[in-house]
C-alpha cells in the first residue's frame, strides 16, 4: 500500500494569499500607458487575478502573484503589454 503525503491537502482554507507565487515567473508584464485604453480586458483574462483596476481604469499589476504566463500581453487588443 502507498502512503499519501499531506501535501495534497489544503489545511487552512483561504490561505492562498500567503503563497506569493510571483517568484515562479521568468518574465514580467510591462504596461505602456500611452497605448492602454483602459478596456480592462487584461483584468478579466489574468488567471491569477493580479491585475488591479481602480475607478474603471487599469491601476497596477501585483507582481507578488503574477506567474508571468503572458496571457495579458496576448489578449490586450492594443498590444500595450509587453513581457520583459
Ligand atoms: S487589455 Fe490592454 S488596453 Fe486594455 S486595460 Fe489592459 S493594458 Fe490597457
Ligand atoms: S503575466 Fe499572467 S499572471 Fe501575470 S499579470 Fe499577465 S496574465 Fe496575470
Amino acid at each position: 500500500m502507498t502512503d499519501l503525503h499531506i501535501g495534497a491537502k489544503i489545511i487552512n482554507p483561504g490561505s492562498s494569499k500567503e503563497n506569493k507565487t510571483g517568484s515562479w515567473k521568468l518574465q514580467i508584464p510591462v504596461v505602456d500607458r500611452k497605448k492602454c485604453v483602459n478596456c480592462l480586458n487584461c483584468v478579466q483574462q489574468c488567471p491569477e487575478n493580479c491585475i488591479k483596476a481602480k475607478d474603471d481604469k487599469l491601476d497596477y499589476i501585483d507582481l507578488n502573484y503574477c506567474k508571468g504566463c503572458g496571457i495579458c500581453a496576448h489578449e490586450c487588443p492594443k498590444k500595450a503589454i509587453t513581457m520583459k
